[in-house]
């Protein structure tokens, strides 16, 4: 494997942050200080060194799923198929978990990983990650929706939630949406629309940071991340 991808999947930032600390010679395989970040390494067979403490590796995954309606996002249930049980045991073994949470009727988007560091980064509230959803409504929906949404709604719990943006794909006796929120509450898309009087009949992620779900992903199917994407999102 690459040099910089082996510092990157073990926690040195991303592989531009990796290239750096190869140019500052801080990078040794062997006790050789290395100068070119694309040189191989061999995790089971090479020391690898950063300011000279030797670097531990341990494989991250990343894959990207097209969540299918009927899963619970979580590793383990007692009555529920997870989308963990979508995998192949070969992904399994790392030991992956979703980042964040899709309702068990929600479609679309879910990064899996087993870096509980990016997970974190993904979901704390401080970074206010944008996500973006695809939605089916019952009734029509209005430019005074939009008005409310940009401004917050107030849930069923007090709550009144931060801006959003809400665009109109086509409105009707039934609409379609899309809503791009900084939130992860319960529910929060579906109690969001309650709060305006109307009710989410469908729901799909589209979009998670920078992370894009592809039209290529049917339902049900998963592919890791590429090495840029992964990048992109650290
Ligand atoms: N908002 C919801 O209501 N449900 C989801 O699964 C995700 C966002």
């Amino acid at each position: 494997m690459r040099l910089d991808k082996f510092l990157a999947n073990t926690g040195y930032g991303s592989r531009k942050d990796v290239k750096a600390l190869i140019r500052k010679k801080k990078v040794a395989v062997n006790d050789n200080i290395v100068k070119d970040s694309s040189s191989q390494v061999h995790p089971e067979q090479d020391t690898v060194k950063v300011d000279n403490e030797i670097v531990n590796y341990q494989a991250f995954i990343y894959l990207i799923l097209n969540k299918p309606s009927g899963y619970v996002s979580a590793t383990a249930d007692d009555r529920d198929k997870t989308i963990i049980d979508l995998l192949p045991d070969s992904y399994k073994r790392f030991k992956p978990f979703p980042v964040g949470r899709l309702d068990k009727d929600t479609e679309g988007l879910l990064l899996i990983t087993n870096d509980g560091e990016l997970g974190h980064q993904l979901t704390s509230p401080k970074k206010a990650v944008e996500k973006t959803y695809y939605a089916d409504i019952s009734s029509h929906v209005t430019d005074a929706d939009i008005e409310k949404f940009r401004i917050g709604v107030t849930l069923d719990n007090g709550y009144v939630t931060k801006p959003a943006a809400l665009q109109i794909l086509h409105a009707d006796r039934f609409s379609q949406v899309q809503v791009t929120v900084t939130e992860g509450k319960f529910h929060q898309v579906k109690r969001m629309f309650e709060a305006v009087g109307k009710k989410v009949v469908y729901l799909k992620r589209l979009r998670m940071g920078s992370l894009i779900l592809d039209d290529e992903l049917n339902t049900g199917e998963f592919r890791e991340l590429t090495d840029a994407e992964v990048d992109r999102l650290k």
